[in-house]
């Protein structure tokens, strides 16, 4: 496994599989891998002769107060999972190579930002904006056929699926389902800031999440669904940021199910941790093709 900073290595380590018309596949990351990763890095090898992993903590995606300073950073071992999981090549820049001075061009998805984690309200829509620049420039500079992105970050998935159709990316997106701890809870870089009282509360998220997918037959109503979610939550103790019911393509609020796949999708701070999780119901496959719950 080889691992390079500048952009002009990472196009030159990859021009001889170009050439020969090898497939790339793309695994973007901030690190601090997991076994969610280590899925996507995994397929990434397995469906592609060559797999590409980005290792970027991007300071365009975190807001003012959130937790840039102090994301767990472990580049040896990430290293060596990225390798375990039969990476080849390892993009691993510092934030000038990425953003040298006099850089300004910005790349938005309008609407399916203004929602969930993208409200104004609440997290605000730079934060997608500095995800879909930076995976706009890395799909620039990798040229994958395919890039692999996690079903745990629902919402990331459908705008980053939006932007490749819509500026003409050649590279499928593959969704892969969340992967998660035996207790339910999404494995997440951020579960590290969990207190043990917090890592004990956090797994009703996930009970959460399926007690509303059991009530979100076709014809319920989505504040039922919803309803039965709040319940498990506050008897953790847990106030939601938000939980929503909404369309899994276009993201759309829904009202009532309907046999279309509907995302249920909530966030919540424990601690120093804001989690993020979510389920897809309507549908017996998730986007990713395997079950997701
Ligand atoms: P991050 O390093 O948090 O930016 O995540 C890199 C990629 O891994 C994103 O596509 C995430 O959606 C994906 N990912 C993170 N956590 C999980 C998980 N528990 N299961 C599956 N994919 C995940």
């Amino acid at each position: 496994m080889r691992i390079v900073a500048a952009a002009g290595e990472l196009r030159d380590a990859l021009a001889p599989a170009r050439r020969e018309a090898r497939t790339i596949g793309l695994v973007p990351t901030m690190g601090a891998l997991h076994e969610g990763h280590s899925s996507l890095l995994r397929a990434a090898s397995a469906e592609c002769d060559v797999a590409v992993m980005s290792l970027f903590v991007n300071p365009a995606q975190f807001g003012p107060g959130e937790d840039l300073a102090r994301y767990p950073r472990d580049r040896e071992r990430d290293a060596a999972l990225a390798a375990d999981a039969g990476v080849d090549l390892v993009y691993a820049p510092a934030a000038e190579e990425v953003y040298p001075a006099g850089f300004s061009t910005t790349v938005e998805v309008g609407g399916l930002t203004d929602v969930l984690c993208g409200d104004p309200n609440r997290r605000g829509r730079g934060h997608f904006r500095g995800v879909t620049t930076i995976v706009a420039k890395l799909l620039n500079l990798v040229e994958p056929d395919v890039a692999y992105f996690g079903q745990k970050d629902a919402q990331q998935a459908v705008v980053i699926k939006r932007m490749a159709t819509d500026l003409d990316y050649g590279a499928r997106i593959a969704v892969l389902p969340t992967v998660r701890e035996p207790d339910g809870l999404a494995m997440s870089s951020r579960n590290a800031y969990l207190t043990p009282a917090d890592r004990r509360r956090a797994p009703a998220l996930h009970r959460a999440l399926r007690a509303a997918a059991d009530v979100a037959v076709p014809g319920a109503a989505a504040r039922d669904a919803l309803a039965a979610a709040r319940a498990e939550l506050s008897g953790a103790g847990i106030e939601p940021e938000y939980l929503e019911a909404r369309d899994a393509e276009d993201l759309s609020p829904v009202e009532a199910f309907n046999g279309r796949p509907a995302l249920i999708a909530l966030a919540a701070r424990l601690g120093d941790a804001r989690l993020i999780d979510n389920v897809v119901v309507g549908a017996t496959t998730d986007p990713g093709g395997q079950e997701n719950r």
